[in-house]
């Protein structure tokens, strides 16, 4: 194979002229024979960097990967840009392990991904012994007992690579602390490593979060934004998975369910019509997205809270793999922590240090919900890093133009206006004694001609009607935010009743501050909403439309998922450009040689005029 330099690699193989942050030191680092630990978050192209050396000819790259899906998929993109990847893991068809075997013999094989289990069962390392010239662990954090998601063949890497003196060594991850990282280092056995910690921030992502009062309505209203693009909606349980699933359905959504209640075939289904795209949206609990390589997922929507900013980082961080913008919106309500909470305590034999992470993270992520601060700088500094990345002062605030807080969607309520409503909602709890829940102490606030408010006689309290004329949702989003600022506590059991802590009684008595914020309400006919869909709009649109039908055709001849043919952003430039020849459709970013060879022909002719139908039909 013809050595080439990373630069003249990246344009010939991936059609790139540049590199993401971190990219080209990873490579230099290992084509100069050293080890790499690489901490950059989803979506900044940590593959590339093991990728990369392969074209330059360092030799045969072993790639360890947890996930069979995962590695099935990357396999064939690789393929698909005119290197050679082959995969070993126990669901391996015969005829694919006889084609891995076939070039790692005669020596054309550039990458081979193997799971950590068949690597430690044996015989492979010594197959290759002769040809390997870089060993990339990827998921890194899985050899960490700190990590999240501990694997214990991961522990057994480092003594298999020991006999491989000259080979270097890259080991990956998305999330790891600087105790994980060590970790990694060490269990690696990482050698004199160039460590490269990239900032957890992603910038494509548009975050917002939003208090939760109509689950459907809402998480439809959000889809909505985003026809026909691939979207993800998570959320607590398999009921709430089902009932969202029938409302989405009902409004005519392409979508479907994914959880642990449905059988390995049903699951495999909804997961390959949706990486397939004969389906634009899966609504899942948490067990949906491990295996999901589709980049071009436009939305994550949490219908529910998750249990932490680590979980949320995670989940949300599966939209916009391809660098273009997508959306995160979290829908919030305090009823969800305490049933996280309810049912993580009720597991067997639990300690109390594992209680206080529990609270902790909670918290957390409770705080990330219903704070009116900048979300891309709540998360960058949960994990330890200044937002913006240059930031001089941690307290510098700067708007990033990208969540509901910045956008002026959500707004805090003014210092005073927040502290004297604040009190005026515990003094209600506190005038009631503890004896009744969320709803009666709105409408009590409120005012409201209720029943079992005049039964009681609390219409005469001074409480009564304090905040008359406010949006009910807004009472309530408040009453949640004071729980999550610890003012205000709930009960446990069926129906949880509000109580005043310590520092409650010290907001009212104004020795503690209360901070509220609220969504500010938009009318049906102003919708004051910054739209993050990336589709063209105009005359553009048809073609780019056309475009898409040619790809989702020529994949589903090819039996690949229509983003391994090309990324919506290289659909997007051609339907802005209509280039008119081959080179100049290489000129765009994402069209490698191998592409404009194999596809440029059929992609030209649509952009020509002629029917995308009628093009994948005479494609071969
Ligand atoms: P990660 O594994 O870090 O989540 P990937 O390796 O899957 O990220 O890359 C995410 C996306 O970014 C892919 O669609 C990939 O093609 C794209 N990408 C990677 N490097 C570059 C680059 N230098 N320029 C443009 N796009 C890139
Ligand atoms: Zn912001």
């Amino acid at each position: 194979m013809q050595k080439l330099s990373p630069q003249e690699a990246l344009e010939k193989y991936w059609g790139y002229k540049t590199f993401r942050p971190l990219q080209k030191q990873a490579v230099e680092a290992v084509l100069s024979g050293r080890d790499g630990l690489i901490v950059m978050p989803t979506g900044g192209g940590k593959s590339l960097c093991y990728q990369l050396p392969a074209a330059c000819g360092i030799g045969l790259v072993l790639v360890v990967s947890p996930l069979i899906a995962l590695m099935d998929d990357q396999v064939a993109a690789v393929n698909e840009m005119g290197l050679k990847a082959g995969a070993l893991h126990s669901q391996a068809r015969e005829s694919e392990r006889r084609r891995v075997f076939a070039e790692l013999n005669n020596g054309t094989l550039n990458l081979l991904y193997v799971s950590p289990e068949r690597l430690v069962a044996g015989g492979i390392l010594d197959l290759i012994r002769p040809r390997v010239g870089l060993f990339a662990v990827d998921e890194a954090h899985c050899v960490s007992h700190w990590g999240h998601e501990f694997r214990p063949e991961y522990r057994q890497l480092g003594p298999l690579f020991a006999g491989f003196d000259g080979v270097p060594r890259i080991a990956l991850t998305a999330t790891a602390t600087p105790q994980v990282q060590q970790d990694i280092s060490t269990q690696l056995g990482l050698r004199n490593q160039v460590a490269l910690i990239g900032h957890p921030d992603r910038p494509n992502l548009i975050y917002r979060s939003f208090p939760r009062y109509d689950q459907g309505h809402q998480v439809l209203e959000a889809i909505r934004q985003h026809h026909g693009e691939g979207g993800i909606v998570y959320a607590q349980t398999r009921k709430e998975v089902d009932r969202l699933v029938k409302t989405l359905a009902r409004a005519g959504v392409s979508c479907a369910s994914y959880h642990a209640g449905l059988s390995a075939a049903q699951r495999a289904k909804a997961q390959d019509d949706f990486v397939h795209e004969r389906l634009d949206v899966i609504v899942a609990t948490i067990a949906f997205g491990m295996g999901i390589d589709r980049s071009n997922v436009r939305y994550v929507i949490h219908a529910n809270t998750p249990r932490s900013i680590e979980h949320y980082q995670q989940e949300s961080g599966r939209a916009g793999r391809d660098g273009e913008p997508a959306e995160c919106i979290l829908f919030f309500s305090v009823g969800d922590l305490i049933t996280h909470k309810a049912l993580s305590f009720r597991e067997e034999g639990i300690s109390p240090a594992r209680r206080r992470v529990i609270e902790r993270q909670l918290s957390e992520i409770g705080r990330y919900a219903i704070s009116p601060v900048c979300r891309h700088r709540l998360l960058s500094e949960h994990f330890g890093k200044p937002y913006p990345a240059d930031a001089v002062e941690p307290a510098q605030s700067v708007e990033c133009g990208a969540c509901d807080v910045c956008l002026g969607e959500t707004q805090a309520l003014p210092t005073e206006e927040a502290q004297l409503t604040a009190q005026k909602i515990i003094s209600a709890v506190y005038r009631t004694e503890s004896r009744f829940g969320a709803v009666y102490v709105t409408k009590l606030l409120l005012g409201a001609d209720d029943e079992r408010i005049m039964a009681n006689g609390h219409d005469n309290l001074r409480v009564f009607g304090l905040l008359k004329g406010t949006p009910e949702k807004a009472v309530r989003a408040w009453i949640d935010q004071l729980i999550v600022q610890g003012h205000l506590a709930v009960t446990e059991g069926e129906y949880p009743l509000l109580r005043v802590t310590e520092s409650g009684l010290s907001v009212c008595k104004g020795t503690e501050t209360a901070r509220l914020g609220h969504p500010v309400i938009r009318t049906a006919k102003k919708k004051g909403r910054k739209s993050s869909t990336v589709l063209p709009v105009g005359p553009e649109e048809t073609l780019f439309s056309n475009l898409r039908r040619l790809r989702l055709l020529l994949a589903r001849k090819l039996s690949i998922p229509p983003y391994m043919v090309f990324a919506d952003s290289v659909l997007i430039s051609m339907s802005a450009l209509k280039p008119a020849d081959a080179d100049s459709l290489r000129q765009i970013k994402g069209v490698g040689d191998a592409k404009r060879d194999r596809y440029g022909k059929a992609f030209l002719a649509v952009i020509a005029g002629v029917e995308p139908d009628g093009v994948a039909d005479a494609f071969s």
